[in-house]
């Protein structure tokens, strides 16, 4: 079962709590872009088997939007965070690279 902490209202969720709202820190295309990096944007983006930033939201607490970061495969929570933010914070890349010497950042 996946928990994941609000970063908001502090209450670990069980994933039935909780809605996904996919990948994170995603940079989108729309009107204005060209063909190619609207087709990057839709279809092209990496499916990650490991470490993972994704979008949550608390629907059955507070309702607000999170960020997490995981892992895709062993369901590995590393931290929760702010939607507000742009890039994850150094907290979360330092305890996921303290659990994966090996990860680099996207
Ligand atoms: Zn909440």
């Amino acid at each position: 079962m996946l928990l994941l902490e609000c970063p908001y209202c502090g209450v670990s969720a069980e994933e039935t709590e909780l809605s996904p709202g996919g990948e994170a820190h995603l940079k989108r295309f729309g009107p204005g872009s060209t063909d190619e990096q609207f087709e990057d944007y839709l279809f092209l983006r990496p499916n990650v088997k490991g470490v993972h930033f994704e979008r949550w939201r608390h629907a059955h607490g507070c309702g607000k939007w999170f960020l997490a970061a995981r892992d895709t495969a062993t369901l590995e929570v590393f931290g929760t965070y702010s939607a507000q933010t742009t890039e994850p914070p150094q907290h979360i890349l330092d305890a996921i690279r303290a659990k994966r010497p090996d990860w680099s950042q996207p």
